[in-house]
């Protein structure tokens, strides 16, 4: 190598004894985790909503790291939440049916039993249901409360928490998750509802009755009566239920910078799924896996080690273990299926492939290289989406692109494959609690019955090696069919 000229060496040998003196930027103390369950990002000022509905996120978005395309790993929340703490596929963790759910596998390592090995105090507080203790979400917490039903108590709880524990010891590090049912129930002050919904507008989700159907019960009957201006109100009762969640975030982070905990914390927020709002003919989630239900909001926010910055890539939720543990400098478990985000935070860095899938109503999707694919136990089997030219998912493409689609299903085949082969992550089949199947009921998970999930949803533990069978004769047939026409021409 050429040596340098001379009149450069003192600003070399100044550079040198700069980066030998300044330190690498300290690493966070406490960890939160903030689930708010059901939260659309395209609802959100950070991913370009109107601006006074989430003041707060877009705060900490304007702070943080915001990933624009993160996607959940299924479309309900007992699966998703699931992934998001084992990093494991829902496929392999195998739990269920909104009417079969399964627990979380006690085989699988969570990020909470991670935090408390390496000496965490760790608290969760959830709105229970399908993130309770029961479906085993406790495991790696020394706190766990039983179902807070609304946010503001679980905030309120936490931070008196986090005092008990500086109380004992100053220096302790914390985990903290939080979650909450409200966005997913629409639930927001008098004065939110007022502020995004004026008194006189009339529609008929304006009832109790009717509203409870649109919401989880995905009551198809009342999505096709629906009109304009029942989509205007239905998304605008859902703004509202954002500010009040919002707001109530908004306490918790003033509580942590109150006690001079904010900027040594690395803040997590993120949601388990989105919500549909008409956009392929049904209301709520877990039914199809259309980018209303898989896209969800992921900011990572921790100023000292994170400058701001916006990561246009694609990633999955199972990335957000190993992510945190990286940014700890722990080491992640060997059965983590995801991988650190580190290398993405500035903002550069490749899209990674993300699989979603649903055995509520059996999906199994790939969104991979700007384009969806996936198989659905309803007809059509096979769904291909460009997402660059129609990423509002309108035009199946499957016959105009059968290598690609061929490819996928190959992939997919063989995700498949190595998920019934890893068994010991199966989730233990269980019978809920009777307060469990009230708090599920009352979500609306018990409503829809088996004729929500359409004429072919499949018994809990489905066997997708049938479906990609007979995914693969159609497309034979397909193609073969095809040929003899393109002969007669
Ligand atoms: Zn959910």
């Amino acid at each position: 190598m050429p040596s340098p000229p001379r009149a450069l060496l003192p600003a070399l040998a100044l550079l040198v004894s700069l980066s030998a003196c300044s330190d690498p930027p300290p690493l966070p103390t406490h960890v939160v985790v903030v689930s708010i369950d059901t939260l659309r990002p395209d609802r959100l000022g950070a991913y370009g909503h109107r601006e006074d509905v989430s003041p707060t996120i877009d705060r900490l978005a304007r702070e943080g790291v915001v990933f624009e395309e993160a996607i959940a790993a299924s479309t309900w929340t007992l699966p998703s939440h699931a992934a998001l703490f084992t990093s494991l596929w829902p496929a392999m963790l195998d739990l269920g049916r909104f009417d079969a759910p399964a627990k979380v596998s006690d085989a699988a390592t969570t990020l909470a039993e991670v935090l408390d090995d390496a000496g965490y105090r760790t608290f969760g507080a959830t709105a229970g249901a399908f993130v309770g203790a029961e479906f085993g979400f406790d495991q790696g917490f020394d706190t766990f409360l039983p179902p807070q039903k609304r946010f503001e108590p679980a905030v309120e709880r936490a931070l008196a928490w986090i005092d008990d524990g500086r109380e004992a010891d100053a220096d302790a590090p914390c985990f903290v998750f939080l979650h909450t049912y409200d966005v997913h129930n629409y639930v927001a002050t008098a004065d939110d509802r007022r502020r995004f919904v004026a008194p006189s507008f009339r529609s008929f989700l304006a009832t109790k009755r009717n509203l409870g159907k649109f919401l989880q019960r995905n009551d198809k009957q009342v999505c096709e009566n629906m009109g304009d201006r029942d989509w205007v109100y239905a998304t605008a009762r859902y703004d509202a239920a954002v500010a009040t969640a919002d707001r109530t975030l908004g306490r918790f982070v003033d509580g942590l910078a109150e006690r001079g905990m904010l900027d040594d914390t690395l803040l997590i927020v993120t949601s388990d799924h989105g919500e549909e709002f008409g956009e392929h003919g049904r209301s709520g989630h877990g039914y199809t896996v259309y980018d209303e239900n898989v896209r969800v909001p992921l900011i990572l926010r921790h100023p000292p080690s994170l400058p701001a910055a916006r990561v246009p890539a694609q990633v999955p939720l199972v990335d957000v273990a190993p992510t945190v543990v990286d940014l700890l400098g722990l080491e992640p478990p060997s059965s983590w299926q995801g991988r650190t985000l580190a290398p993405l935070l500035d903002g550069d860095g490749p899209s990674r492939p993300a699989f979603v899938s649903d055995t509520h109503v059996p999906h199994l999707a790939l969104r991979d290289d700007g384009f969806k694919y996936f198989l659905s136990s309803m007809r059509p089997h096979e769904h291909l989406y460009d997402l660059s030219s129609d990423p509002r998912e309108r035009k199946n493409v499957v016959a105009s692109h059968e290598e690609r689609a061929a490819e996928a299903l190959d992939r997919l085949a063989r995700f498949a494959e190595r998920a019934a082969a890893e068994t010991r992550y199966a989730g233990a089949a269980l019978t809920p609690s009777d307060e469990a199947l009230r708090s599920l009921e009352q979500f609306g998970y018990l409503a829809g019955g088996s004729e929500s999930r359409g004429d072919d949803a499949g018994p809990p533990g489905f066997d997708w090696s049938a479906l990609i069978e007979r995914v693969r004769r159609e497309a034979a047939e397909r193609r073969a069919a095809a040929a003899e026409v393109a002969e007669e021409r």
